[in-house]
């Protein structure tokens, strides 16, 4: 059999994953640790006997982009919808980055963006943050001005460090970047600001979110942008027709009727977030605030991988960030149910000691 090579671009690429590995306590990617409520799945249940499963779907996905734009006070042309927000990241990217275009990020934050934009073709210029991961105005303005990227990513609140951009900066960045600023909210719901305000139709700024994290849906992959609405129109022609099957579209717009669940889970998440932080706080390890629902901690004495192993051992599964750029020695913890979290907790306490 013949092997073609893939592009030479992509072959150097290394792959993103989180090992799916086994265990009882998985608090590696960030999900919510909460089942979706039970009457969403009988909403849900009941909408499949009436899909024409021999029809297309709506192409436009009015009905799950109206409700989104509801949510958001925002016009159903200001949203943008794709399976999971990687897909909305990807089709920005295939429509303003590519071959010949320069994508800004600032290190460290969502591999993502950086794999996403390299394999649209387009040349990644990295800034640094500053040691506790803040954005550095005057890093940014380096970059910004050396490079004049088509595309400007912030990530708010970041990940893997859990910080939420700083209002300020934000805005700076979005009246100084010469093409579009792309905020990633994926976990805007845990933190007390977001970009949404920004969102002018004379300006280039969007802002992606997820169901994939406070609407306990991360199996559905189901994302979306908010931006300008010539933006939106732009998108559209670039990605797929018919991308997004009629179940999720149905399946998104009935969660949309979950909102005062979705926010008290959120509630229930954060006070786990400060109790775990609390009990990081009295430990041999470094800790940055989080405005996510996880929290990136650089155990003191002991390596990152041990501590990892042991936790493992233990039954609890975290995100081993040690050998990325710029976070040696780091480990990223989910926060899981309260009983998980306990678990993680004591298995944590232990494997320092
Ligand atoms: N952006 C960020 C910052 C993320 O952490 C994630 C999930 N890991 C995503 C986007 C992708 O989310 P989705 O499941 O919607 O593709």
């Amino acid at each position: 059999m013949t092997r073609i090579d893939p592009r030479s671009d992509i072959k150097v690429m290394s792959k993103y994953h989180s090992p799916q590995v086994d265990v009882p306590i998985r608090l590696n990617t960030n999900e919510s640790p909460f089942d979706p409520p039970t009457a969403w799945l009988h909403d849900v249940n009941d909408a499949l006997q009436s899909i024409h499963w021999n029809r297309y779907p709506d192409r436009s996905a009015s009905k799950l982009r109206a409700a989104i734009a509801a949510r958001h006070g925002v016009s159903v042309d200001n949203v943008f919808v794709a399976n999971g927000s990687n897909e909305v990241l990807q089709t920005l990217l295939l429509t303003y980055a590519g071959a010949g275009r320069t994508v800004a990020t600032f290190e460290p934050t969502y591999q993502l963006h950086t794999h996403l934009s390299r394999i649209s073709g387009a040349t990644v210029v990295s800034g640094d943050r500053r040691e506790d991961f803040t954005l550095d105005l005057d890093e940014v303005r380096r970059v910004l001005n050396t490079y004049s990227p088509h595309v400007t990513f912030l990530c708010s609140p970041n990940n893997p460090t859990g910080r939420i951009e700083d209002r300020a900066v934000v805005d700076e960045v979005v009246r100084t970047a010469p093409g579009i600023v792309v905020i990633d909210e994926a976990y805007a719901e845990f933190a007390d600001w977001s970009a949404l305000e920004l969102i002018q139709e004379d300006r280039a700024v969007a802002v992606s979110r997820t169901f994939s994290k406070t609407w306990s849906l991360a199996a559905l992959r189901l994302g979306y942008l908010i931006a300008p609405t010539w933006m939106i129109e732009q998108m559209e022609a670039v990605v797929l027709p018919y991308h997004l099957d009629t179940f999720k579209q149905i399946a998104g717009e009935k969660a949309l009727a979950y909102v005062n669940e979705m926010d008290a889970r959120v509630a229930g998440i954060v006070s786990e977030r400060e109790r775990i932080v609390a009990h990081l706080g009295a430990l041999p390890v470094d800790t940055w605030p989080s405005g996510a629902n996880f929290i990136l901690f650089r155990p003191r004495q002991i390596g990152a991988l041990v501590v990892w192993q042991r936790l493992l051992e233990a039954g609890v599964l975290v995100r081993d960030c040690s050998s990325w750029d710029r976070l040696q020695g780091c480990l990223r913890v989910t926060v899981g149910t309260p009983e998980e979290n306990g678990v993680f907790m004591s298995a944590l306490s232990r494997a320092l000691s």
